[in-house]
Formats: C-alpha cells, sequence, structure tokens
C-alpha cells in the first residue's frame, strides 16, 4: 500500500481522487486500439474503470493474495457481477445454505428467473457437496464463516472437489479479512463487501471481486462484461474513502478479535450458549485454527443462544438501554453492532429453511467493535445476559 504516486505532481502521500467520467486520447487509432485490446495503465470511461478504483482494486488484490481484483458500488453487485459472468439459462450452482440473506434471495429466488437454478447444501459435509454437483454445475459457493451460524467449511477440500469437476469455487471473505486467504487454500474467486470490515466505517457501500486476470478483464469487458454492462460502479469518491481506510484493516482486525474473544470467554465462564470459532467448544475451531493467520485471531463476530425471540428482544432492549453498543445490521464497524438474524438480515430465508440449518429465532448476532477496553465491553455484555438471560442458561458454569 505504501506506493509512491509520481505523476500526479506535489507529493501526495494519499493519491488524488479521479475527478473525470472520461479520459482523453492522443490519436484515433490509439483509442481503437483501447476499445479492442486494452492499453495497460489507461483509462476509458468511469463505469469500465477509474484510476481511484484501479488503486482500491490493487490493494485489495494483494490484501487477497490474487492477480487483480474489480470493485463494486456494493458486495452484493459484485456477487450477482460474478454469478452472471459465468452463469448462463440452464447453468446451475450448488451453494452453502447458510449464505448472507441477500445472496440467499439472488440464488433462491431471482436468478431461477433467467434461468440459472442453485441447489443449497450443508458446505461442511464434502460428500452431500458433491452429490449436488452436475454436469450443469458452474460455481460451488461458500463464505469463510457462514452468516449467522459461523460454520467453517474446508475450503481446500471444497477446492479440490471444485478442480476435480472442472468447476470455480467462490469464497465470500466479508467476514474474515487477513484471518483466512481463501485464494491461497484454491478458490478461484474471493468475494468481499467492503462495507463491513475493509471500510469499517459504517459510511459507504462497497464491493470486490478478487481473482485472475483473466476473470477481472471478463468482468470489465466492454462486450460481455456484468460490471461494465450491469453498471454496478463504484464512486471514485468512496473508493479513494475506503483505499485510506483499507491501511486500517490489520490493527482494527487485531483489536476486532481481541475484543470477540473476551466477551465469548467471559459469556462462555458464565455458562451461556456462545458461538465463536475462537472458543475450543465451536465444531470449527480446530478447522479455522490450522488455516487461519494468528496475528489476527479469530473475528469480530459472535452469536449467542436467548432461547426465544422475547428473550432476544429483551436482552438486546437492555443492551440499548445501557447505551452498549448499538441495535444494528451489518457488522465489521468500529463499534460494537448486535441483532436478531432470524428477524432482520436471514429474514429471506424462509422459517423451514432456518430451522434445518439451525437458526434458532432466539440467536442475537453481535460484531464486536474496536472499543479500546476489552474487559469492561465484556463485562457490559454478559451483565446484561445475567440481568435478562438467566433461564436460558444450557450449560452448568
Ligand atoms: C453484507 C454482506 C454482503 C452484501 O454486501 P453489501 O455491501 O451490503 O451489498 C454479502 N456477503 C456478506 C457475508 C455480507 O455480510
Amino acid at each position: 500500500m505504501n506506493r509512491k504516486f509520481e505523476g500526479f505532481g506535489y507529493g501526495h502521500v494519499n493519491p488524488p481522487i479521479s475527478d473525470s467520467a472520461m479520459f482523453e486520447f492522443e490519436t484515433a487509432a490509439e483509442m481503437t486500439e483501447m476499445f479492442e485490446i486494452g492499453l495497460p495503465g489507461r483509462f476509458l470511461y468511469g463505469r469500465h474503470l477509474s484510476p481511484s478504483n484501479a488503486l482500491l482494486a490493487e490493494s485489495l488484490a494483494e490484501l487477497e493474495g490474487t492477480e487483480s481484483a474489480a470493485v463494486f458500488a456494493t458486495g452484493m453487485g459484485g456477487i450477482a457481477c460474478a454469478l452472471m459472468q459465468v452463469c448462463s439459462a440452464g447453468s446451475e450452482v450448488v451453494a452453502s445454505r447458510t449464505v448472507y440473506g441477500g445472496t440467499y434471495a439472488l440464488l433462491g429466488n431471482l436468478l431461477p428467473r433467467f434461468g440459472v437454478k442453485t441447489t443449497f447444501v450443508d458446505m461442511n459435509d464434502l460428500a452431500t457437496v458433491e452429490r449436488a454437483i452436475t454436469p450443469k454445475t458452474k460455481v460451488l459457493y461458500c463464505e469463510t464463516f457462514s452468516n449467522p451460524l459461523l460454520a467453517i467449511p474446508d475450503l481446500k477440500g471444497l477446492a479440490q472437489l471444485a478442480k476435480s469437476h472442472g468447476i470455480l469455487l467462490f469464497v465470500d471473505n466479508t467476514f474474515a479479512p487477513l484471518i483466512v486467504k481463501p485464494f491461497e487454500l484454491g478458490a478461484d474467486l474471493v468475494i468481499h463487501s467492503l462495507t463491513k470490515y475493509c471500510n469499517g466505517m459504517g459510511d459507504h457501500l462497497g464491493g470486490a471481486v478478487c481473482s485472475s486476470r483473466e476473470f477481472v478483464g471478463q468482468l470489465l469487458d466492454v462486450n460481455q462484461g456484468m460490471s461494465m454492462l450491469l453498471g454496478p460502479t463504484m464512486d471514485a469518491q468512496v473508493s479513494s474513502a475506503i483505499r485510506k481506510n483499507l491501511q486500517t484493516l490489520p490493527v482494527r482486525m487485531k483489536q476486532h478479535s481481541a475484543n470477540a474473544m473476551a466477551v465469548s470467554q467471559e459469556l462462555w465462564d458464565r455458562g451461556y450458549s456462545v458461538v465463536y470459532p475462537g472458543l475450543p467448544s465451536h465444531p470449527d475451531h480446530s478447522r479455522l485454527a490450522e488455516c487461519a493467520n494468528p496475528d489476527y485471531g479469530f473475528g469480530g463476530v459472535l452469536t449467542l443462544d436467548c432461547g426465544n425471540r422475547d428473550l432476544g428482544d429483551t436482552f438486546m432492549q437492555d443492551l440499548v438501554s445501557r447505551h452498549v453498543g448499538h441495535l444494528a445490521v451489518s457488522l465489521g464497524f468500529v463499534q460494537t453492532l448486535f441483532s436478531m438474524p432470524a428477524c432482520s438480515t436471514s429474514s429471506e430465508i424462509p422459517e423451514t429453511e432456518r430451522e434445518r440449518m439451525g437458526l434458532s429465532t432466539g440467536f442475537v448476532r453481535f460484531s464486536i467493535g474496536v472499543e479500546p477496553d476489552s474487559k469492561t465491553l465484556a463485562m457490559e455484555i454478559a451483565d446484561s445476559a445475567d440481568r435478562i438471560l438467566r433461564s436460558a442458561k444450557r450449560r452448568s458454569a
């Protein structure tokens, strides 16, 4: 990230924000060449690529260790474009049953209108995944930590499975930047909602697709590229802001993880059914420990089963009244957020399906912030739990 911005003049430490929707050429021949084969380092039109978006994409490719990346106005913009780039009418996708609600609705409700069918399975069960693959399958789709249940699939195993069937593995790594590098484990394409940890400030929306130069080239293609032709373009002002915030991602991620570990441990010690990948009690803890970068811990998201919806509501109300965090959707914000996924971000998922994936209506999901004092935060949350949830203690402390 610490590159110099020569050529802009004035010795900027941050690159100037590109302020042009279109870019000029010296000759007609040059312009033709740009349209037909592209000219490296040159720009044509903002919907195709701008200098600010190219710089953010470069930083994200570096983050995920891929050759290239493309940025989008939102995470969903990136997900929809990547899926539509490789699927056409008649194609199939095999996806995790526990994907983000918006992704679930896209795959389950919207893409079938265009002839793309999805089979939802338990991605932690490789045999089931393999049985769901047909000659029409183009993509295996999952998230590093499933949302909101935090199951962690075997990415290496899924990558091998995808390779052996000649299909692509897409991994949404929104919950685990720096912690897990899906591309190094064999994924073909890594997705981010930049709205979450990568930006972290809760002020902008954004998305990214990190992949090979060839795939990113397909997304930007003037004749067939989903990014170019559907137009989910990120604004240059926004990409410049997100790129600046990305520079603090390593320190933020460490603090999110340290705080979430402290809160989880406190809740666990007081006898609550807390789900956090950093706790040895988490079924996928050792799998994550094997492939995660220990410098960044186990992430900032945890869930607490409050037993039922009423208790969950009362618990969240108690936190609100004591000014501990915010009752809000989303995650990866510098301050603590909490919500009940079954009634909000995963409400797109039908109740019978939610039951099958073990998403009880009393689950409260926390996105723990970067508050400087882990211990105080842990006490504040656990004290609300003790006031409201005593009856929900499933374990003896
Ligand atoms: C929020 C989120 C998305 C969607 O991103 P937007 O920026 O809101 O469009 C996709 N995947 C995951 C895992 C998310 O948490």
